[in-house]
């Protein structure tokens, strides 16, 4: 395989690694040293990093514009607004023309050394390799506690088998980012549908880092609304929930009603005005849940049915593979000459 495409004039890279960044100016410098490192090791010089910068609001497009000028493996999409991680993610898959396809968050939390334990791993014949988390360091304990049940009621309510504990960090083969470059959903929760694609997937337990500097850009409201997207993206028990608790109520009722007529014979005066409010409230509310929950598929099915693109992308930058070969004769003739 590695032959083959170094044959190829060098235009399909061995590796593509893609991150989404979105005001992430103080972790590039860090990302971009050990990344390259890391990528070096694992493959030599033949891989292309590209960076989605997904409508950033501070240096980030310039660091990322100044890394491409600097090395041309270095491939930089720039979107022309926020779209948030999971389509700047899919922006960059897009993108991304290598032969594996290593997902990684611009934080550092998940370490860049391990690409070469997971090329290992999926060298054992699998297309997926996903990092799934033992530990996370210093994050506060309402995420992972949430993302901790998250992860359970999603796997009780969806059809598939979507692993616990994973976030987009892996490594995956052509074939499988071919067929999600070719799902259209616009609402996507990544990890979900790479589990729905099958294949050969194995996990890679991995300690996760802190964040290197910044602050999480996962607010409260995105964070809810990637478990929103996961769920409606992959199941639609919820829609049900309103025919199994019709039938309970409907049960009550019955009940209710053989209650109301034995009392009745039985000849106690019923006041009962407390009882029947809380019924009344009980299921007013129920049934304004159960209307908000066909309101989250309907939304979504409007959403889709406009048939817009899934993002808009303001640039590309990338390098031609003439100045790929040129700035490989440069590394060479500097590591050659560094080596005497
Ligand atoms: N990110 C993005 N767009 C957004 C939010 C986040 O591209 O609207 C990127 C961010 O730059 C990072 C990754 O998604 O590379 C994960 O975000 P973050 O580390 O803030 O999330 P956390 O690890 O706290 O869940
Ligand atoms: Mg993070």
């Amino acid at each position: 395989m590695q032959d083959l495409h170094q044959s190829n004039d060098d235009v399909t890279p061995i590796l593509s690694v893609v991150i989404p960044c979105f005001n992430e100016a103080s972790v590039l410098p860090e990302l971009r040293r050990r990344l390259i490192r890391a990528c070096e090791t694992a493959v030599g010089s033949d891989f292309e990093i590209v960076l989605v910068d997904d409508g950033s609001t501070d240096q980030t497009r310039e660091l990322l514009c100044q890394y491409h000028q600097e090395d041309p493996r270095i491939v930089v999409v720039i979107l022309a607004r926020n779209h948030g991680h999971q389509l700047a993610l899919s922006a960059g898959l897009k993108v991304a023309a290598g032969e594996k396809i290593f997902v990684l968050d611009a934080d550092l939390q998940d370490p860049p050394e391990l690409l070469m334990p997971m090329l290992d791993r999926m060298g054992e014949g699998y297309d997926v390799v996903y990092g799934q988390r033992i530990s996370r360091a210093a994050e506060t304990t309402f995420k992972k506690r949430s993302s901790h049940y998250f992860y359970r009621i999603l796997n009780r309510i969806v059809d598939i088998n979507i692993p616990k504990d994973t976030g987009d960090f892996r490594l995956m083969s052509r074939r499988v980012v071919n067929i999600l470059n070719t799902m259209p959903e616009g609402d996507r929760f990544i990890r979900g549908m790479v589990s729905w694609v099958g294949y050969p997937q194995i996990s890679f337990p991995y300690h996760r880092d802190e964040r290197f500097a910044g602050e999480t850009k996962y607010s409260l409201r995105k964070m809810l609304s990637l478990a929103l997207d996961a769920i409606t993206s992959f199941s639609t028990v919820p829609l049900a929930i309103a025919t199994t608790l019709g039938f309970i109520f409907a049960a009550l009722a019955g009940f209710f009603g053989i209650y109301t007529v034995a009392v009745y014979f039985l000849g106690y005066a019923v006041e009962g005005w407390a009882t029947l409010s809380v019924l009344v409230l009980l299921l007013g509310g129920v049934q304004l849940i159960l209307l908000g929950v066909q309101g989250e598929y309907i939304g979504r099915i409007y959403m889709q049915s406009k048939g817009r693109p899934l993002y808009v992308v303001d640039n590309i930058l990338r390098a031609t593979p003439r100045d790929l070969a040129a700035s490989k004769q440069d590394r060479q003739t500097h590591s050659s000459s560094t080596d005497a």
